[in-house]
């Protein structure tokens, strides 16, 4: 087959992969996705800092008041991801005390700070 004839059959066929990002594919359950924190319930406690295998996981300032098992705390700082270091084993949210780190089932793992993405 000849370069011509490739590029002619290509150009009526279908496209050979999915149209991804436009059309999302479906997520299995279980899936271990991109790492996200609640800040509402953030309490910067750093376990989830401490317990990261990959050290995906920079505590940065962020002092604000959150609420923790019925009392009203001064938190000093929360944890900030390195995207492209997580190895999606979970071990942050297994250990988190305040249900406030999960692996969620988003696939792409593109980011816009700077520092999330390159960290
Ligand atoms: S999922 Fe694992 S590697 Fe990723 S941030 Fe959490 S502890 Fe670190
Ligand atoms: S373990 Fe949970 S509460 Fe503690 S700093 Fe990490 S996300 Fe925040």
């Amino acid at each position: 087959m000849t370069v011509l004839s490739e590029m002619l059959r290509n150009l009526v066929s279908r496209p050979a992969t999915t149209l991804y990002p436009a059309e999302k594919v479906p997520v299995p359950a279980g899936f271990r996705g991109r790492v996200e924190c609640d800040d509402e319930r953030c309490i910067g406690c750093s376990k989830c800092s401490l317990v990261c295998p990959a050290s995906a996981i920079t505590m940065v300032d962020s002092p604000r008041e959150v609420e923790f098992r019925g009392k009203t705390m001064m938190r000093k700082k929360k944890p900030r991801v390195a995207v492209y270091r997580c190895i999606r084993c979970g071990l942050c949210e297994r250990h988190c005390p305040a249900d406030a780190i999960h692996l969620r089932s988003v696939l792409s793992i593109t980011g816009t700070d700077r520092e999330e993405v390159l960290a």
